[in-house]
């Protein structure tokens, strides 16, 4: 069971039912740029990464290995996983909550990015989040991930696939997670991890990452936030 909350009782957006979807591999800047265009947008944001996340937190807390793909299904269809989606616009962050505990920052371990990265290649675990995934963004939401142009979303109304070069996206997880504090790994790890991930995301047989045919690529590496959401918000309202 996942479920999007929000706090206000504000008006439909004028952008009620929109789809935008950002796909790309981590460090590229996706959640902040996502973030930021679906608060000019006044969409919902759909952070599928985290659902991937809590689904290796909530496997690892409940013993069931991060290799058991019928097991996590089974806990990712019945996991009370809660998106605040309200905390976007008052805080700029979006929590997430597994039923009474908050997990917001528990999710963006080290360890539980290796987890995500390692459940979300199993085929039953997708399918379990397929539906989910879709509910979720049905009445419109701006949507980050790795397969939403491709496979959640290939209707979307809007696609772009947000790179940046490998040594750039390691040096913003790597600062990051310094930002975060506690055991930071070194830029040397963070890049190693990253590779992993990545070949990994890319290899997969179900849903690799990949760009649609359809998407529009946006390199981050040497631009600004603010060129990146407005080149998105300029691509939205133009067509
Ligand atoms: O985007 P984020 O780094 O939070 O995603 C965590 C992991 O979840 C990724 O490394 C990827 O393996 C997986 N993921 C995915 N499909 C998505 C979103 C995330 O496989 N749509």
């Amino acid at each position: 069971m996942v479920r999007s909350m929000s706090e206000d009782a504000t008006p439909p957006s004028k952008h009620h039912g929109l789809i935008v979807v950002i796909d790309g591999p981590a460090g590229a800047g996706k959640s902040t740029v996502a973030r930021r265009v679906a608060q000019a947008l006044e969409l919902p944001v759909l952070d599928t990464g985290a659902i991937y996340r809590t689904v290796a937190l909530a496997g690892d807390r409940a013993g069931v290995p991060w290799t058991d793909g019928e097991g996590l299904a089974a806990l990712a269809s019945t996991m009370p996983l809660v998106f605040v989606a309200a905390s976007v616009a008052r805080s700029g962050r979006q929590e997430v909550w597994l039923g009474d505990e908050e997990v917001t920052d528990a999710i963006r371990t080290p360890h539980v990015s290796d987890g995500a990265s390692r459940v979300s290649s199993l085929p039953p675990v997708r399918a379990a989040l397929l539906d989910l995934q879709r509910k979720l963004g049905t009445s419109g939401c701006v949507g980050e991930g790795r397969d939403l142009g491709t496979v959640v979303f290939p209707a979307a109304d809007h696609k772009f696939f947000l790179t940046a070069s490998t040594k750039v996206r390691a040096e913003r997880r790597h600062r990051e997670l310094v930002s975060r504090g506690g055991d930071v790994p070194s830029l040397a790890e963070v890049l190693a991890a990253m590779n992993e991930r990545d070949a990994r995301d890319s290899g997969r047989e179900v849903a690799p990452l990949a760009r649609a045919d359809d998407a529009r690529e946006v390199d981050s590496s040497g631009a600004t936030i603010d060129e990146v959401v407005a080149e998105i918000l300029r691509h939205v309202d133009e067509t």
